[in-house]
């Protein structure tokens, strides 16, 4: 009797190991992939995070604007210094690496003046492409301009690069339970016709580690409790779900459409 072919469906879900061997995470800010994709950089050792949002205004304002304050910055400090070396801490936890790159949040700028994607798009691309990553993991990139800037200028990369390399989007933590907002997003992907879908990606769910290195960024756990109750969520503890982001299956597109 012939063999059964193999189904299709026994591969949905399915993250191979050689996809996985170099991870690179996108992060919007000083501690958005911590946050994120703690357990992923728990199993996969060597990643790296390349942050958009690490530069440094060109004035701070006097006084602080309001997240550095809740923060407990005060005038004089240099406020991207200090969230540099706590990221720097936070990733030696995970055995990850940063990189930094210089566009300035959108709370130091006018609104005419804020970070847009195109502006992004080269330095982010040069930077994940000399990293030679086989996974890419982006925010989906909810509610703060510098989170939804981030995201699409991490679409605009994936349309640039190898289309070897795999995509997946982590939810962005504290954002993700807005009323509708990660909804929002999957949809728009959806309908745009890459499908987000989980990916049963291989991790470490060690919730110690990922409390040190959290902890890690004192200063910005306190404006995230302030204005989120960040402890309760992550002590859950949330899940960290990724989402494979591909075109749909062959003759699944009209489904976009309904
Ligand atoms: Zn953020």
């Amino acid at each position: 009797m012939p063999e059964d072919p193999v189904p299709e469906m026994r591969e949905w879900g399915v993250v191979r190991p050689e996809e996985l061997e170099r991870i690179v995470i996108v992060s919007p800010h000083l501690d958005d992939a911590v946050l994120g994709c703690s357990y992923l950089m728990a199993r996969h050792p060597g990643a790296t995070v390349v942050t958009v949002f690490a530069g440094r205004p060109e004035e701070y304002p006097d006084p602080m604007e309001r997240w550095d304050a809740l923060c407990g910055f005060v005038p004089g400090d240099e406020v991207h210094v200090a969230r540099r070396a706590e990221d720097e801490t936070a990733l030696r936890v995970l055995d990850a690496e940063p990189v930094w790159l210089d566009f300035v949040e959108h709370s130091y700028l006018e609104r005419e003046r804020w970070v847009r994607p195109p502006a992004i798009v080269d330095g982010l691309a040069g930077a994940v492409e000399r990293l030679d990553p086989t996974a890419v993991f982006a925010p989906f990139g909810l509610a703060n301009p510098d989170h939804d800037c981030t995201h699409d200028a991490a679409m605009l990369v994936r349309d640039r690069l190898d289309a070897g390399i795999s995509w997946f989007c982590y939810e962005d933590t504290g954002y993700k339970h807005i009323p509708g907002l990660l909804a929002w997003r999957i949809s728009k992907l959806f309908r745009s016709g890459l499908w987000p879908t989980p990916a049963a990606v291989p991790v470490t769910a060690d919730h110690e580690r990922k409390t040190r290195a959290v902890g890690c960024y004192p200063s910005q756990l306190l404006a995230l409790e302030a204005d989120w109750q960040i402890s309760v969520k992550l002590a859950a503890p949330a899940p960290e779900q990724y989402w494979r982001l591909a075109p749909p299956p062959d003759g699944w597109g009209m489904l976009s459409e309904i």
